[in-house]
């Protein structure tokens, strides 16, 4: 995380080489005490994890030792070679075993889980043939179950049809921080970076992921999390300019701002803004 501070901080914006020489000159101003702890917060996260695979094992799989990140779901190690292959747009995946996971990885699954995800994904599983595969099945039919369910989401529960109601749905799905509202919305394939409708928007022409961001508290992480991981694109900006990560320098939220940046959301867009924003009072004083 040092090394995300660091780029912050010395990228080469001139506003960016102003703040950072006022920053070393005033080490003990309140940017710099703000950036200490924010390190020190994202470094305590790694141990909360650790305890949290350790007390907690809410999954019922035979062998669940790979996580999809963005899903939020477990796989054994088969499916987890299939669902790799169909790139990181569809599924993330990492292993409970072999990588080190820290709190943000497991929000969704904590969230999430297989049967919430099957609920929805596997809704219109025909029941008279056995489609699923079992522990037996080969790997062809594995690839062409997984690629119909996640890819196709042949399988998934249809609510909206139309544009307008799956942009409604999913506006209201982030706002009441109601994850399944937000997985339906992605079955019924709403294109999660577009502007949602909204009458008390802060700025014009927000999408899911500013809203989620601005109104994001230790109970909602997960919600930001899905957008980041699902959306393709963090960077899209509001009639004023704002991109998410602008708007989450103003919650200051340290946990959310780790989650915009783990997904690559542009530091340079919101560097001027962000230092200026932070860097203002001292720089007048
Ligand atoms: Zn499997």
């Amino acid at each position: 995380m040092d090394t995300i501070l660091r780029t912050i901080l010395v990228a080469g914006a001139e506003a960016a080489r102003r703040v950072y020489s006022f920053i070393r000159k005033n080490k003990n101003g309140g940017i710099f005490r703000r950036l200490e702890r924010l390190r020190k917060e994202m470094m305590q996260t790694s141990a909360k994890a650790t305890q949290m695979l350790t007390y907690e094992d809410p999954f019922s799989l035979a062998d669940p030792t790979w996580l999809s990140t963005n899903l939020g779901i477990l796989t054994c190690i088969e499916c987890s070679g299939i669902h790799r292959e169909l790139g990181v747009h569809y599924s993330r995946m990492q292993s409970l075993t072999l990588d080190v996971l820290g709190t943000s990885e497991l929000l969704l699954a904590k969230n999430i889980g297989n049967a919430g995800f099957n609920e929805i994904m596997e809704c219109c599983l025909p029941s008279e043939d056995s489609v699923k595969p079992n522990p037996g099945s080969d790997m062809t039919a594995r690839k062409d179950y997984i690629t119909a369910k996640y890819i196709e989401r042949r399988y998934a529960r249809k609510k909206h049809a139309d544009t307008s109601a799956k942009l409604h749905s999913l506006c209201e799905a982030v706002k009441t921080r109601d994850i399944f509202g937000l997985l339906q919305a992605y079955a019924d394939g709403v294109d999660l970076t577009e502007k949602i409708p909204l009458a008390n928007g802060h700025e014009p022409d927000e999408t899911a992921l500013h809203l989620a961001v601005r109104s994001v508290d230790r109970t909602s992480l997960h919600i930001v999390d899905f957008l980041v991981q699902n959306s393709g694109n963090l960077d899209k900006q509001t009639g004023k300019g704002s991109t998410a990560l602008h708007y989450c320098c103003l919650t200051d939220n340290a946990e959310c701002l780790k989650l915009l940046l783990r997904g690559k959301a542009s530091i340079e867009i919101a560097l001027h803004f962000w230092c200026y924003k932070r860097a203002s009072p001292y720089l007048s004083e």
